[in-house]
């Protein structure tokens, strides 16, 4: 109902997950700019804002309503072109009269080696010049929402904004020099400064603040809810931990048996569990969770391990089937690649009960899928599902208590952040490897050094260990992705003799690519040429050199992983090898150097928080998670020590201005949050 905005623009605005007039206010600019009047766009790059005096050359009407419509103009030094798409020839007639000067502004662009600048913002005489000359706010944007809608409606929502009690502390506020909440608003839409876009700025801090307290405060509420709520008492003796131990190959570290207690005890208490289960790549999460679900079995209760992705679930089904191949317990996988008549079957006996433990990947969110008494959830690589997700999970029980949640992760998560997310959050830490395991040495190659790795993995391969060639994504697309895979394979037969090399990638059928795993866990192919998909989890102790193709365009957590694919045996030498193409940038550069310099995914971690700020973390952006709309946690942990305190001395007449907080700043996630 903001003046300006009509349905079209409505529907564009969700995209930047703006839904209603508070959504647009607390979407702040992203940084500012002051227009200054250049005498020319030659030599611009593309994608800056420009000012600029020209002269209107010619009107190239688009052949269609669909093609663009083309207004030709000149500067001081070149022409090129305004662009505008459904066009009213009248109108442009009128505001861009042949021959005349005017003074545009917008955003530059090349399109088939000419400049140009579509729908610009500002169309005006000369003479109403002084009108832009001032210090404007830069928006986020999606397609079809341009900075001068986003002004425009943020005008507008700045009119419907009430005054409200103030509930933040005189002194801290006096302290900080924080303005009140509607003047803080208006201040960060109307910034007339480089500082007043900056983080720092008092105005936005306030917000910030008023933010993070809201969260605080959900998670609180949660808390008490969650103590409330019954869960379910499994108990698990230490027979029944002995007789799940004594199916398994290997003896367990000592962290994976204090971690084993841990999750224990939590079973036993009468509410529900929530624990994160840390341990960097390679440190043996799965057989903690395996007792876990083998516990609950035991207890008549059903349990749930989620996967991010297929190839996972299946390996995770193949090594629980095995561990536990003499324990009736019922196995059972669920992926969306299986035939529906076979997942019917499942779906059937989930809701009787009869299967205990189901591994799978995002099928299992489906409404079909129901469970007869689900008292265990166990999610690994954590960090890739969203809130909203995992909550879905968790109410499929129909006999309505809260399962007990297992997080499991490689990727530390800093406190401040658990905080954000988790109610009641408890932590294990398997901070040892498996006996024997060596560091995996890292090297670092440029692409033209690609003969002499080829060298080195046909001498890993004769002496009987394995290789993964990992080909990763180029650019955004999944076909030049398998393209270079194939190449890739074709390249290695051609400089190496008598390999078996095995290809998978996103474009294989399922079967095609089971075999081609099978085949390399089996030890009949040498080389595992793939994408990414194989990138979390995959567990194939033999393989001893992982090459890493394109390796600058990988984020440090993701090659942390990707290297965790080997050294999974003791007594093994194992390497990486990380291929870079051409010049990289210093970010890049400090990514690959991070790599070398330390195998530890909790160094991998800080260092990687520093090159990009917590944001992409955690993942929590996808899928409705509960992501904060304006703070940031590495930058603002200060104002998360004080709102938290604050929580802590919460009363009674608070309520009402807790009701607005938490309306104004999560709407109907706050109840995501307090039902976890
Ligand atoms: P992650 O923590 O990365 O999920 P996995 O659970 O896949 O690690 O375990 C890595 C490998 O180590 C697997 O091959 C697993 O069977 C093996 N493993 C796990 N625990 C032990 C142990 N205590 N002793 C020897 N090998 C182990
Ligand atoms: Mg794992």
């Amino acid at each position: 109902s903001l003046d300006g905005i009509g349905p079209g623009i409505e529907r564009k605005m969700r995209g930047l997950l703006i839904e209603k007039p508070i959504d647009l206010l607390l979407t702040l600019p992203i940084s500012g700019i002051k227009r200054e009047l250049v005498d020319t766009v030659f030599m611009y790059p593309s994608g800056r804002y420009v000012v600029v005096e020209v002269t209107i050359v010619r009107h190239q009407p688009g052949r269609s309503k669909q093609t663009a419509y083309k207004v030709i103009v000149q500067d001081k030094e070149v022409s090129f072109n305004l662009v505008f798409f459904h066009a009213r020839k009248d109108h442009l007639n009128k505001v861009l009269p042949v021959g005349e000067k005017r003074i545009i502004s917008g955003k530059l662009e090349l399109f088939d080696g000419i400049q140009q600048i579509v729908h610009p913002e500002y169309i005006i005489q000369p003479s109403e010049k002084i009108k832009i000359e001032r210090f404007q706010a830069i928006y986020p944007l999606t397609a079809g929402i341009t900075q001068k809608i986003m002004r425009k409606s943020l005008h507008s929502a700045l009119q419907l904004l009430p005054e409200l009690e103030e509930w933040i502390d005189p002194s801290l506020k006096k302290s900080r020099s924080w303005p009140d909440w509607s003047q803080a608003l208006k201040l960060v839409h109307e910034p007339n400064s480089q500082e007043a876009v900056a983080p720092s700025y008092p105005a936005r801090e306030r917000l910030s603040y008023d933010e993070l307290y809201a969260h605080q405060l959900t998670l609180a509420i949660a808390r008490v809810n969650n103590r409330k709520k019954a869960g379910r008492k499994t108990v698990g003796t230490g027979d029944l931990v002995a007789s799940a131990l004594d199916e398994l190959d290997f003896k367990l570290t000592k962290s994976q048996k204090v971690s084993i207690e841990d999750i224990k005890e939590d079973l036993a208490k009468p509410y529900k569990m929530n624990r994160l289960l840390q341990g960097d790549v390679g440190s043996g999460k799965t057989v903690v969770a395996a007792v876990s679900m083998y516990i609950s079995a035991k207890n008549n209760t059903q349990s749930v391990l989620l996967c991010p992705t297929e190839v996972l679930a299946e390996q995770h089904f193949k090594n629980f089937s095995a561990w536990f191949k003499n324990s009736n317990i019922k196995i059972e996988l669920l992926t969306g690649k299986m035939p529906v008549s076979k997942r019917r079957g499942i779906y059937q006996d989930l809701e009787d009960g009869v299967i205990d433990i189901l591994i799978g990947t995002h099928a299992v969110f489906q409404d079909k899928v129901k469970m007869k008494n689900l008292g265990l959830v166990v999610v690994d690589e954590q960090q890739r599902f969203g809130v909203k997700q995992r909550f879905d999970l968790v109410k499929k029980s129909s006999d309505q208590i809260m399962p007990h949640q297992l997080f499991m992760t490689a990727t530390p998560i800093p406190r401040t952040l658990a905080m954000t997310i988790f109610a009641d959050l408890e932590t294990s830490k398997i901070d040892e490897l498996p006996p024997g395991r060596k560091p995996v040495e890292t090297l670092v190659y440029s692409d033209k050094k690609k003969d002499e790795i080829v060298k080195r993995l046909e001498t890993v391969c004769k002496s009987g260990n394995q290789v993964f060639w990992l080909c990763t994504m180029i650019e955004e697309s999944e076909n030049l992705d398998v393209q270079a895979a194939d190449e890739a394979k074709e390249w290695i037969k051609e400089n190496t003799n008598g390999l078996n090399i095995g290809l998978v990638h996103s474009k294989l059928s399922k079967d095609q690519r089971d075999k081609a795993i099978e085949n390399f866990r089996s030890g009949k192919t040498d080389v595992l040429v793939c994408t990414t998909v194989i990138e979390v989890g995959m567990d194939v102790p033999n393989a001893s050199l992982m090459v890493i193709e394109n390796a600058e365009r990988l984020g440090l957590s993701q090659l942390h992983q990707l290297r965790g694919r080997v050294g999974r045996k003791a007594d093994l030498d194992a390497y990486c090898v990380l291929i870079y193409h051409g010049e990289i940038g210093e970010i890049a550069k400090a990514r690959l150097e991070a790599m070398k310099s330390t195998n530890d995914g909790f160094e991998i971690s800080e260092i990687d928080m520093k090159l990009r700020g917590t944001g992409e973390i955690l993942g929590t952006k996808q899928s409705g998670g509960i992501e904060l709309r304006i703070s940031d946690l590495s930058r603002d942990a200060h104002l998360i020590k004080k709102a938290e305190k604050l929580v802590e001395g919460l009363n009674q007449k608070d309520e009402e201005i807790s009701k607005i907080l938490l309306d104004r700043w999560l709407g109907d996630k706050q109840n995501l949050i307090i039902a976890q």
